[in-house]
């Protein structure tokens, strides 16, 4: 056989080679190097479940939008993914196509009714491989009610813990207020994203909401942590956006996700259309964006 060719030895002075070319890395729009974010490796079997809240107690920052698009990717990866309403508005249902009208049974029932089961309550979506937990504004009486309960904070952590074994994800979209059924969500939780519009009021109230979860933290859940601050609503092409972007990452270094959603009509529609992003407009840039947040959440749980 033929000697593979080797290549001849250096025999230039160490002091004489050349300099390696530096390398720019390529800067993400939050200022920093974005990290290598490979595709998940797919997986054997399922669960337990890791539980992101999606939380802050503005509204319309996008909480409803990235619960739906975050689970509908992970879906794609060969995730397994639990969807919970957590909010009597009922937008994470209405967002998947259910009318909370004619619901049979929601999350209060799990709430409220000792006998009622988990699996009679979760309902298929039109995404394979992910479920959803289903509300509508009885919910909003759960809230009072639950103030006279025994471990009252500690409710929907026992409403989820028979779907745990099930799922890989369970994302919970909290309603805008740090009420009740918001610490609910942080006391069932292992993590929490809080997504933040990138506007220059935006960074109000991240202080409070910082400080509701280190009091969660502290008494109720110590295994709660901050997954990550998602900008959502970007616009590029003005300085504003990007300012926010930097005060953001001023601010939380690291804690600020890579991935940045950016602003597009698209998710008004597919939201008209009662379906992902992911699968109204599978090529789009915002379907892409919520790929790569899936992939940048599952690093960081694997990192965790
Ligand atoms: P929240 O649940 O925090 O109240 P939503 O997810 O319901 O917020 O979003 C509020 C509105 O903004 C919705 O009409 C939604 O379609 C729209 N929206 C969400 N994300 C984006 C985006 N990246 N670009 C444009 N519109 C968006
Ligand atoms: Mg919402």
């Amino acid at each position: 056989m033929p000697e593979a060719p080797t290549a001849p030895p250096d025999t230039r002075p160490a002091t004489e080679a050349a300099p390696a070319p530096a390398l720019q890395p390529e800067l993400g729009p939050t200022g920093r190097p974005l990290p290598d974010l490979p595709v998940p490796e797919p997986l054997q079997g399922h669960g337990p479940a890791r539980v992101i809240a999606m939380c802050n107690q503005k509204g319309g920052v996008g909480k409803t939008t990235t619960t739906i698009s975050l689970g509908a990717a992970l879906a794609e990866y060969g995730r397994k993914v639990l969807l919970v309403d957590f909010d009597p508005q009922g937008s994470l249902s209405v967002g998947l196509g259910f009318n909370p009208n004619t619901l049979d049974g929601t999350i209060y029932n799990l709430l409220m009714e000792r006998d009622a089961r988990i699996d009679e309550v979760i309902s298929k979506t039109n995404v394979d491989g992910m479920d959803l937990l289903p509300s509508n504004i009885d919910l909003s009486a759960a809230e009072v009610q639950l103030v006279t309960e025994v471990a009252r904070e500690q409710s929907l952590s026992r409403v989820l813990r028979p779907a745990l074994a099930e799922y890989d994800v369970i994302l919970i979209d909290c309603q805008p207020s740090l009420g009740l059924l918001t610490i609910n969500a942080l006391t069932a939780a292992d993590g929490v994203i809080v997504p933040l519009e990138c506007e220059y009021f935006a960074l109000r109230g991240v202080a409070l909401l910082t400080e509701t979860i280190d009091k969660v933290t502290e008494r109720l859940n110590p295994r709660l942590r901050v997954d990550g601050l998602l900008g959502t609503m970007f616009d590029g092409r003005t300085l504003h956006g990007r300012e926010v972007l930097k005060t953001l990452v001023d601010g939380w270094g690291d804690a600020v996700f890579h991935t940045v959603i950016r602003r597009t009509i698209k998710f008004s529609d597919s939201t008209v259309a009662g379906e992902p992003i992911t699968s109204y407009a599978p090529g789009s840039a915002g379907a892409e964006s919520y790929r790569q947040l899936a992939r940048e959440v599952l690093v960081r749980c694997r990192e965790g």
